[in-house]
């Protein structure tokens, strides 16, 4: 294979270093060499396999990320990267994991039922069985209406099995979103026309005034939580709400199991079939065994860092990464399992053809990512600074690539900055239309959310997100209890670490840096907006 790579290589070196575009120069023997290494010696689902099968769930702070990052290390050293190491930061709160979770209607019929352990939540401590209970809350509490609502219920969860609310209505989805986004649709949204500067925000809409001291759902949750323990509920449980059996189990949000009972994220379909039993005035007694386990040593989390050495410009450096750490209803694969793997292979594509980047080439696996982007927050407090406070290196990153929407190919990215720099991604891609990618866009936000491209979007940095096809990510995937390998479309994930290994290596050679806002150019950040935004959840 590599006999023939090498003649049919020889054919293509007489046209390295094409001008594609206007201006860019790329380097086109390197990228066939890359082409046909992403195509012929993948990598990407045996790292997959590892990520997923041996070493997830990879919940925040729990052993198994650890062990992952470990391993991730190990994997890329000898790949040929140097500098491997676990860079630590402060989570504050213990790992968590579930081990065993059991469910069960034993009355009046038996049967098993689907549930996931809602995380930092304590164990049952042994099996616990009892009648099923569903209380229902009122809309929009205060604390004292709250108060007063539950303290009505005392003797009605003592020793019970508490279903919290009604059952929801999942209605059939008749128009499925598509897997795949035409290519027209996709050329649009990166069509040359430089998007217009953002307008300035509108004054907020007169809202009628809002009730004073009405609790938001965590206060409304903290409540309950304490009320259930302090009465003696022996497990809470809780609707999935979505079909076909998905469940999507986040947090008790104190991170401390002290403060919530035994609780589950039960099946729509489990869950509305005990209300209806309920409803038609049978009793249900149902069974749980759960067993949860904290990890102190949690409270410090690692990122994972490797590199390819630069050259002549060794103290600039381009980045790509994702975040390692899932949620642990299963084993993390297109969130974001598949992300870690996508950048891990472009970097071992590179090692492999042995290219001697100007720029050094790092590797970032991010945790806490699921808790609110901490882990990549972390190391640009620490490596980079901001925009308004800047350490020494902020201006030495030439960007930050960045995958995490799924297992679907590559087809543009957004980079922070002037349109010059989707300029220059536009340009360094063009060679890879085939595979799918179409082009690529700016933006201008620096708001925080959705995925750690934005951390360094806040900081006034250059992150670039790399744009996939949908394929099953928001409609099945994405944080839920069907996340698992068998869920990667090998042959579009190929595609991508061919083109991200790609781009990444023009950035590491290219003369110029990549263009950056100038300092008049530069949007303000969160500090200095009048309106801060709220924090999208991540993906
Ligand atoms: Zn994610």
């Amino acid at each position: 294979m590599r006999g023939q790579l090498s003649v049919f290589v020889g054919a293509v070196v007489m046209a390295a270093l094409v001008s594609v575009g206007a201006q860019e120069s790329v380097d086109q023997d390197v990228f066939w060499r890359i082409r046909q290494e992403g195509t012929n010696n993948s990598h990407i689902l045996r790292t997959v396999h590892e990520l997923t099968d041996v070493h997830g769930p990879r919940l925040t702070g729990s052993p198994n990320l650890k062990a992952a990052g470990g391993w991730a290390i190990k994997q890329l050293e000898g790949w040929g990267l140097t500098h491997g190491r676990l860079e630590p930061w402060d989570f504050g709160h213990p790992g968590w994991l579930n081990e065993r979770l059991s469910a069960h209607i034993v009355s009046p019929v038996r049967d098993h039922l689907v549930s996931e352990a809602l995380a930092w939540t304590p164990g049952t401590n042994g099996p616990v069985r009892g009648p099923a209970v569903q209380i229902t809350l009122p809309t929009r509490p205060t604390k004292e209406e709250l108060t007063a609502h539950l303290d009505a219920l005392k003797d009605t969860v003592k020793g019970k099995i508490v279903l919290v609310g009604a059952p929801q209505v999942v209605l059939v989805t008749f128009n499925p979103p598509p897997l795949r986004r035409e290519d027209s649709d996709v050329s649009a949204q990166f069509s040359r026309a430089a998007p217009a500067p953002a307008p300035p925000p509108a004054a907020p809409a007169q809202q009628p005034a809002a009730r004073q001291g009405v609790l938001n759902a965590n206060q409304i949750d903290e409540q309950l939580n304490l009320f259930l323990l302090a009465n003696g509920a022996l497990v809470r449980v809780n609707d999935a709400g979505r079909d076909h059996g998905q469940i999507r189990a986040f947090q008790n949000r104190t991170y401390d199991p002290a403060t919530a009972p035994p609780t589950v994220v039960m099946r729509n379909e489990d869950y509305g079939r005990i209300s209806r039993l309920l409803g038609s005035g049978r009793s249900v007694e149902l069974e749980f065994d759960i067993v949860n386990r904290t990890y102190p040593e949690g409270r410090t989390n690692y990122n994972v860092i490797a590199e390819i050495p630069g050259g002549d410009k060794a103290d600039e450096v381009v980045m790509l990464g994702g975040h390692l750490d899932s949620w642990h209803a299963a084993t993390g694969a297109t969130d974001n399992a598949i992300g870690c793997a996508v950048m891990m292979e472009a970097a071992r594509i590179l090692a492999a053809i042995g290219v001697k980047p100007r720029r050094t080439i790092r590797v970032a696996l991010w945790s806490g990512e699921e808790q609110g982007l901490l882990g990549s927050q972390a190391y640009i407090k620490e490596h980079f600074g901001s925009f308004e406070e800047p350490k020494p290196a902020f201006d030495k990153l030439a960007a930050y690539f960045n995958v995490d929407s799924g297992t679907g190919r590559a087809r543009g990215m957004t980079v922070f900055g002037p349109s010059s720099a989707a300029e220059v991604l536009r340009e360094s891609t063009a060679a890879f239309k085939d595979l799918g990618v179409l082009g690529a866009t700016t933006t201008r936000s620096r708001q925080r959310g959705g995925s750690d491209h934005t951390s360094f979007n806040e900081a006034g940095l250059p992150g670039v997100t790399v744009l996939l096809d949908p394929i099953q990510y928001n409609s099945y995937t994405w944080h839920t209890n069907l996340d698992t390998y068998e869920r990667i479309v090998e042959e579009d994930v190929v595609k991508s670490a061919i083109v991200v290994a790609a781009a990444v290596y023009h950035l590491a050679m290219r003369s110029e840096s990549l263009p950056r806002f100038s300092k008049d150019e530069m949007p303000r950040g969160r500090q200095t907006q009048t309106n801060g935004p709220t924090v999208a959840p991540a993906r």
